[in-house]
């Protein structure tokens, strides 16, 4: 992602509903995640894992657990060792070009 690097240099975003990234970090966890396109299944935790561990969402670090708090997701898309929240499938995985939701992205200052 030369180009995103060139394009976004130490921009940071807000993620809805989520926290704030800095771009070109948030672009390489996609990338990652995006190797499994196309593998993804939608499950439930638990079908994966029952028990009281947890992950995180490879892009933008939601937790997802078995439970029914508020603050976790109790599934999301799950591929290769890799679990994306719902969200993050929608957004990033998805599209072909994930980049033009990027864009829309509110920026912010450096934290
Ligand atoms: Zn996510």
């Amino acid at each position: 992602m030369s180009l995103s690097d060139k394009r976004y240099n130490g921009e940071w975003v807000r993620i809805p509903n989520r926290g704030n990234s800095e771009i070109n970090y948030l672009i390489d966890n996609v990338e990652v995640a995006r190797k499994g396109k196309g593998n993804f299944s939608r499950l439930r935790y638990s079908e994966v894992y029952p028990d009281s561990s947890h992950v995180h969402c490879e892009i933008c670090w939601m937790t997802i657990a078995n439970g029914n708090s508020n603050d976790i997701e109790t599934g999301g898309y799950y591929a290769n060792e890799t679990w994306v929240c719902d969200q993050c499938f929608h957004i990033f995985i998805e599209p072909e070009d994930y980049m033009r939701v990027v864009d829309t992205f509110e920026r912010i200052p450096k934290p």
